[in-house]
């Protein structure tokens, strides 16, 4: 009798242990669970919310391979990101779905869980990643739309079976759509703050931001950094002449050419009325000099069509400029204005001999 209790007894104590490990084990999980959680949403920018849901996610949940999969039919959120200078090719495992969307999974607004297809989810884990075996497809769904996939791979086959519960890993992906939606939007108000309105090019702001983010690079890295200043000319004249809607037309025309010319690293901002500035990466004095005579050229050589019809033919001055060495690291800002104030200077030159001109400060 004695015996058997003490047996029932010693029994029970291990299946108490087991029970406690067994909770203790839960509650790390949850613990690393909600680090992430809070980690994910305190993201402020794009770059934050991807660096944290490919490898924050990928070591707590212990998987092989995580992607997130955005839906961007007309390549607005790579556009802005573009110009706010994120380079989503820094991100393999950041997908852009532009079309095809339907053909994703089945049903697309379901959790999606079990062995790897390469008919089904080739797309989610295209040739860049690694293929896994088993995989759990979660639908980011905000407002009941459709804005993505979180997509977790395992290289075991096990990790994700059909049937398993999927409330878990669902909750998860509704944070992400959060999230997501959360700093895309971020990024779209500073895009909006960065951008004039009228020609959708760069604004001073940006302009002025990436001056000293250039300075510096162009210090750090030893290449050359070139400046325009252009100016349409006579420009009062086409707003008498074609009235002021006439003339915010030919504003966002030239501001087309003028970025026609450029390269995508290149910075082009509206500084004020019928002013724009350039900056130029990575190029001399003569290399800007000729880019400044292709944007005259661009602008005098065809005419401007209006919507009520008429043509007109407008010109513009330009006053380059080049980044003179720089002896110290605190003089960069002064440094900076200065250089622009030397294509401002050319500008002024360019308009006395005449217009329609471009002149170097040497
Ligand atoms: P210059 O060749 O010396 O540069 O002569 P200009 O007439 O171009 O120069 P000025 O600076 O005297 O005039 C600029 C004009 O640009 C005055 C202003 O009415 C017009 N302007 C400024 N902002 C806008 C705008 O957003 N839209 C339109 N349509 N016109 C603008
Ligand atoms: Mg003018
Ligand atoms: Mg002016």
């Amino acid at each position: 009798m004695t015996n058997t209790l003490t047996t029932e007894n010693s029994q029970l104590r291990n299946q108490l242990k087991l029970l406690l490990e067994q909770a203790h084990r839960n509650q790390q999980i949850m613990q690393r669970y909600q680090e992430f959680d809070l980690k994910f949403i305190s993201s402020n920018t794009f770059q934050e919310l991807i660096d944290s849901v490919f490898d924050t996610l990928t070591e707590a949940s212990e998987l092989d391979v995580v992607t997130l999969s955005l839906i961007d039919p007309d390549a607005e959120i790579r556009r802005i990101l573009t110009d706010l200078r994120i380079d989503v090719s820094d991100y393999p495992n950041l997908i852009f779905i532009e079309q095809g969307v339907d053909e994703i999974t089945h049903p697309a607004r379901k959790p999606s869980i079990g062995p790897y297809s390469t008919m089904q989810h080739r797309r989610l884990f295209p040739d860049t990643v690694l293929k896994p075996n088993s995989v759990a497809i979660l639908p980011l769904i905000r407002r009941n739309a459709l804005i993505g996939w979180l997509s977790l791979g395992s290289l075991d086959q096990e990790r994700f079976t059909s049937g398993m519960a999927s409330d878990f890993l669902q909750h998860r992906a509704s944070i992400v759509a959060i999230c997501v939606e959360n700093v895309i939007n971020n990024e779209r108000l500073q895009h909006i703050g960065l951008t004039d309105p009228l020609t959708g090019v760069n604004n001073r702001r940006y302009v002025e931001r990436r001056l000293l983010e250039e300075v510096g690079r162009t210090q750090r890295h030893g290449y050359s950094l070139s400046a325009m200043y252009i100016d349409l000319d006579f420009f009062k004249k086409v707003n008498d002449n074609y009235g002021h809607q006439g003339g915010d037309e030919v504003l966002r025309e030239v501001a087309a050419r003028i970025k026609a010319e450029l390269r995508l690293s290149d910075a082009l901002g509206r500084f004020g009325g019928e002013e724009f500035v350039v900056l130029l990466i990575d190029a001399s004095l003569d290399a800007a000099v000729v880019v400044a005579e292709r944007i005259r050229a661009s602008v005098c050589n065809i005419p401007i069509a209006l919507t009520t019809g008429e043509n007109l033919r407008v010109t513009v001055s330009i006053g380059v400029s080049n980044l003179k060495a720089i002896g110290r690291k605190e003089e960069t800002a002064a440094a900076a204005q200065q250089f622009l104030a030397k294509a401002d200077q050319a500008l002024y030159l360019a308009k006395q001999g005449g217009r329609n001109k471009v002149v170097s400060a040497e």
